[in-house]
This record gives structure tokens, C-alpha cells and sequence, in this order.
């Protein structure tokens, strides 16, 4: 069995703490790992390495810093498979899946190689007479970065490869279900010659958390996860004075229009609710049909496709879907579906019952469909964040736009239409941070910014991008004006140009 160590300052650094947590596989519930909840102690350690590297590592050069990011994706291409075969292990996902999660992060280092470019600031020669100014983009720090199970190795990719390019220096709490693929990319980063101190990662629960929240010597706090913990750690965070971005939960609706091509919107709805087995912060939750007629098409031609998925391990190169994170999380889900069933929704693909021969002890759950679900129910106003579709009809464009703006959450959505004015009049009116239109999972890429609205996320910047570079520099300018240009006397009114 693995016991996964935290990574301080120079080396990774076996944990000294009493508590410890159990990480399993999935899809045969044994434990795999074993991984240390870290004390105070070591989240200060982790803390003082990044702080004393920061200096020299805010002052190395942005293509010095470009260059170990271009070498870090190149092992990462060349450890792709491994990074995938780590997340699928300790997650359960699939193969596939897992190796898109890891492109997907890559995506992310590969924009940070265009960190000098990304820095360059801005330039006003005579803003008064012999008189320039310029403004550039500096880094904070010490910054940290907290990160839930569903993608351990492209959610934490979301933050340090942006982070350390623009010259910060970072600690890592990543998720304590599947702790391995953070491990193994920071092993990488190393070997791409990444100095010491620059990434550290401490494992651990609250305790951990809390201590990132209130450390004097951290600036700024990324966080994603679920939205009572989001805004728990934005709350804490900005308390003591650190910048925060805390990414929550999300409920993400598909509209289906009466114009729209129905096996085509079927299909989507396939991989956006089942893919990944729901576990996805964008993962349709909620199809909207508008008509009658709609929802009649759509639940028929939904019904054999969800009976008809395919769940199996991740070994198993023909599954469509693997099994839920935990046991926990399995109780948690199977308990909704009782609820949905309980308030009047229609269970019109029960996968209660599931099992798979040879792997009695995993995680498993089938696909499971309610139609009729109206928004009063539980299943609807909770993330499930497992293989539940819900389809709530709705007799109108105008009262899905309206039920899509009332939820609490706002991370994705889309319209599946042909309809061009249907479109545009949702992307324009639609409360929600991320838009598809027929795309279902409108996850931006690398070189735009992922967030959501509402109570998808607290505070005011999202994740990478340039949203990214933002919210890990501040800005500073720097008005300049040589012996030449300075006039005899003092001036005591307000500087202007007149
Ligand atoms: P989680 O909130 O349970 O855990 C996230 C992180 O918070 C973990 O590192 C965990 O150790 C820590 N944590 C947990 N409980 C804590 C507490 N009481 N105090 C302090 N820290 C605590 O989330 P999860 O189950 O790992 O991930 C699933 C959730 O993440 C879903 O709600 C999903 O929608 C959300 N998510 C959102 C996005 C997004 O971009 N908006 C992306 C991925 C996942």
C-alpha cells in the first residue's frame, strides 16, 4: 500500500502527524493509500519553504520561468497515460476520461509558456512634460490552492502552472480522496527543473485548510470545491485579509428546443449526465425540454440509451462510465434517488439495483432517469454530482430561461436548438457563467477564464486565463520623470496637466 508523503521545500517530506485518512480504488473498494492529515506544523513548514523561495523565484526572469514550463509539458505528454492511470485508480473514472482531464490541464501549462507575453504591461510616454509613466503586473507571494477529488490532476492545474509562471510561489492542499496524480505531476515539475520551494504540497483535512485560511504569510487562496465550503473558505480568506477566488457546486440545465435535433440532444445529455459517472462540476444534471411533444421525444429516445450505458471498471477499455469516489458518496446519491422517488418523481430508469459480477465491493451505481421533476423537489434544487438526470418539462422557452435564473447555482448551461434569435436571446439573458449552445459541457479553453455565477462562485475573478494572471498579479504603475524635465520650486497643488 502506498503512503503518500507531502512535498516541503526541498523534498517530499513524510508527515509527522498521528491522523491519518484511507484513499481507496473505487471499483473494488480496497484501500490503496494511505495519506497523512497534516498538522499546523506542517502547513507552516510548507509556508516558510515557499516564503523563502519567493524572492529570488519573483525575480527569476518570466522566459526563465517559461522555459521549466515548456519542459514541464513536455514530461507531462510523455507521462499522460501514468497521470491517467493514477486519477482512474483512485477515482474510478474512466481511461478516456481520465487521459482528457490530463489534456485538459496540460492545455493550462501551455498557456502559462506564454507568461512573458502574458506580463507585459503598459507604456505612456509624456503623461506630463518629460514626464512617462508604465504600469506592470507583479507577483503576490506565497499563494495556495485547495482542490476537490473530481479532478485531481486538472483542477489543481487550473492554478499552479498560472500561479508559479507569473512568478508566485504555491501550496497545494489537494483533495484526500486520490492524492496520487498531484503527486506524480509534482514530480514532474521537478524533474523540469522547477527550484525548491516553488511547489509544495501538504495533504490534510480542516485543519489544514484552516491553517492556509489564516496564515499571515499567504496571500491569496484559490479554492474549488462544493459551494458551503466555498464560501466558508471565501469568508475565512477574506477575513484575514487574502485575496480569494472560491469555486462552488453547480445544477447545469440543457434546454432542448421543439426545433432541436432530438437523437443529437439525447446523445450530448449522454456524456454530459453519465460521463464521468455526473461526478463533474459541469455535468448536466437537469434537461429542460420545452413542450410536451419535446419531453415525450426526449425521454423516449433517452430511456434505452441510459439502460443501455456501459459501467465497468476503468480497465476496461469499453465502459462509458466507471463507479462513484467513495462509499460515502454512494450512500449519499442513493439516498437522493429514494427522495426523488418519495416527492413524485418519475424513476423511469431505476439504477438502485446495479451491480457488477467480479467487483461486488465497488462503488456502483447504473444510470438512473426521473422525468417530471418539478423545482420544488429536493433532486432539483441539490447537486446529486452523481448518474442522475433529472428532465423537468417546461411549457415554454421564457419559463425555462426564468427557472434556469432562479436556481441558486450558476456554473454551465446550454440550449440544444436551430433556432439562431432562441440562442442569442439565451446567451444574452441566461444568469450563468459558462454558455453552450450546442456544446453541452462549454468548459472555456485554456486561453479563457472557467467560472460560474451566482453561488457557483465566490468572489471576483475566475480560474486561468486571464482571469488567472489577474488575480495572481497586482498591479503596480510607476510614473518617472528624469533631472532634466524637473523644475526649480515646489508645487503644492494636485498634479495635473495644466
Ligand atoms: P469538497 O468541498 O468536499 O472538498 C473540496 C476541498 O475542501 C478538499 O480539498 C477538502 O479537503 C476540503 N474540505 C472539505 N471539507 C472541508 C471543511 N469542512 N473545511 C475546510 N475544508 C474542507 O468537494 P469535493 O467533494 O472534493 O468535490 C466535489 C464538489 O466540487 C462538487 O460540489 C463540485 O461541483 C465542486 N466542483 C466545482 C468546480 C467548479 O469549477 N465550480 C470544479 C470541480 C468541482
Amino acid at each position: 500500500m502506498d503512503r503518500i508523503s507531502n512535498a516541503i521545500g526541498a523534498s517530499l517530506a513524510p508527515s509527522a502527524s498521528e491522523r491519518v485518512a484511507a484513499v481507496f480504488n473505487p471499483a473494488t473498494g480496497e484501500q490503496v493509500a494511505e495519506l497523512p492529515l497534516s498538522t499546523v506544523a506542517e502547513v507552516d513548514a510548507a509556508v516558510a519553504a515557499a516564503k523563502a523561495a519567493a524572492p529570488e523565484w519573483g525575480r527569476t526572469p518570466p522566459l526563465k520561468r517559461a522555459r521549466i514550463m515548456f519542459k514541464f509539458k513536455e514530461l507531462l505528454d510523455r507521462h499522460a497515460e501514468d497521470l491517467a492511470r493514477a486519477i482512474s485508480r483512485e477515482h474510478g473514472k474512466t481511461h478516456d476520461d481520465a487521459l482528457g482531464e490530463v489534456t485538459r490541464g496540460i492545455e493550462v501549462v501551455e498557456f502559462a509558456c506564454g507568461i512573458p507575453h502574458l506580463l507585459k504591461g503598459e507604456y505612456s510616454r509624456n503623461v506630463g512634460p518629460d514626464i512617462d509613466s508604465y504600469s506592470d503586473r507583479q507577483p503576490l507571494g506565497v499563494v495556495a490552492g485547495i482542490t476537490p477529488f473530481n479532478f485531481p490532476a486538472m483542477v489543481p492545474m487550473w492554478m499552479y502552472p498560472v500561479a508559479i509562471a507569473c512568478g508566485n510561489t504555491f501550496v497545494l492542499k489537494p483533495s484526500e480522496r486520490d492524492p496520487s496524480a498531484p503527486m506524480l505531476a509534482y514530480e514532474l515539475f521537478r524533474e523540469a527543473g522547477l527550484p525548491d520551494g516553488v511547489l509544495n504540497i501538504v495533504h490534510g483535512d480542516k485543519e489544514a485548510v484552516d491553517a492556509i485560511l489564516d496564515h499571515p504569510d499567504i496571500k491569496a487562496v484559490s479554492f474549488v470545491g462544493s459551494t458551503p465550503i466555498a464560501q466558508y473558505v471565501y469568508s475565512r480568506g477574506t477575513a484575514a485579509g487574502k485575496r480569494v477566488q472560491a469555486l462552488g457546486g453547480a445544477k447545469n440545465h440543457m434546454i432542448v428546443m421543439p426545433d432541436a435535433d432530438i437523437d443529437k440532444a439525447a446523445d450530448a445529455l449522454m456524456g454530459a449526465g453519465y460521463g464521468s459517472a455526473g461526478e463533474r462540476c459541469m455535468a448536466v444534471s437537469v434537461a429542460v425540454p420545452i413542450g410536451e411533444e419535446t419531453a415525450g421525444k426526449l425521454v423516449e429516445t433517452l430511456i434505452p440509451k441510459v439502460r443501455a450505458l456501459k459501467i465497468g471498471p476503468s480497465t476496461d477499455p469499453d465502459a462509458e462510465m466507471g463507479p462513484l469516489v467513495t462509499e460515502q458518496h454512494l450512500n449519499k446519491v442513493l439516498g437522493l434517488i429514494d427522495k426523488g422517488v418519495e416527492e413524485g418523481a418519475d424513476l423511469v430508469v431505476d439504477g438502485r439495483g446495479f451491480t457488477l459480477q467480479g467487483y461486488e465491493n465497488g462503488y456502483f451505481v447504473g444510470g438512473s432517469l426521473f422525468d417530471k421533476v418539478t423545482p420544488e423537489m429536493e433532486i432539483y434544487k441539490q447537486e446529486i454530482f452523481g448518474p442522475v438526470l433529472s428532465v423537468l418539462r417546461a411549457q415554454s422557452f421564457g419559463e425555462a430561461v426564468d427557472l434556469i435564473n432562479r436556481h441558486e447555482y450558476g456554473n454551465g448551461t446550454a440550449i440544444f436548438t436551430r433556432d439562431g434569435d432562441a440562442a442569442r436571446a439565451f446567451a444574452d439573458g441566461i444568469e450563468v457563467g459558462m454558455v453552450g449552445v450546442n456544446v453541452p459541457i462549454p468548459v472555456p479553453v485554456a486561453y479563457h477564464s472557467f467560472g460560474g455565477w451566482k453561488r457557483s462562485l465566490f468572489g471576483d475573478h475566475s480560474i486561468y486565463g486571464p482571469e488567472g494572471v489577474r488575480f495572481y498579479t497586482r498591479l503596480k504603475t510607476v510614473t518617472t520623470r528624469w533631472p532634466g524635465g524637473i523644475k526649480d520650486g515646489a508645487a503644492f497643488a494636485f498634479p495635473t496637466m495644466n
